[in-house]
């Protein structure tokens, strides 16, 4: 039913942000509210990972329904994000793009030792992404409880790359 609703208004955008790569565009799903919330709601239903402490989100795309899932749990929500952005001490994780690298960080005292952090992005793709934020999470001494995403694009096979974190894994459509 929401994987229906999603496919039908998520927009694939050819050639963005380089010339044969499609986009999925995930901007019109925050024009329906009901929808919005329907997200949420089936991340909660459909998550098994246990208890969870803090909800990270992933910079930008991941602090839109992280922040929301984090509230309807009553958790905290940390933000991981891109290099430079964060204004205390932080931790740095390197990964490899399709063309060159990216760095994620996350602020040291982001959570205490020992939290069970569930990781929230809108989409899994080569699974690099998370698989850095997951490296984060457990140099915190945080342990990764599971994952929520919008979209899996199950073809690229991410989630076999984080199976070694968790097997928690929740995607609402591919
Ligand atoms: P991965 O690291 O290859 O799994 O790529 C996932 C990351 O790239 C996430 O942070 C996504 O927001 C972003 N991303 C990659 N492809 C798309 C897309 O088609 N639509 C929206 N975000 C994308």
């Amino acid at each position: 039913m929401i994987e229906h609703l999603l496919k039908s208004v998520i927009r694939d955008v050819p050639d963005f942000p380089e010339p044969g790569i499609v986009f999925k565009d995930i901007t019109p799903i925050l024009q329906d509210p009901a929808l919005c919330g329907a997200i949420v709601d089936s991340f909660v239903n459909r998550l098994t990972t246990g208890a969870i402490d803090v909800v990270a989100g992933i910079e930008s795309r991941g602090f839109l329904f992280g922040l929301m899932l984090a509230q309807r749990l009553g958790k905290p929500f940390v933000p991981i994000r891109k290099q430079g952005k964060l204004p205390c001490r932080t931790i740095k994780q390197e990964y490899a793009l399709e063309y060159g690298r990216a760095t994620i960080e996350i602020h040291e005292d982001a959570f205490s030792p020992g939290a069970r952090v569930l990781i929230h992005d809108d989409l899994l793709a080569t699974g690099g992404t998370v698989v850095a934020a997951s490296e984060l999470i457990e140099q915190l001494g945080g342990q990764v409880a599971g994952y929520a995403f919008v979209i899996g694009l199950d073809f690229l096979k991410g989630h076999e790359r984080l199976a070694r974190y968790s097997s928690s894994v929740v995607t609402l459509a591919n």
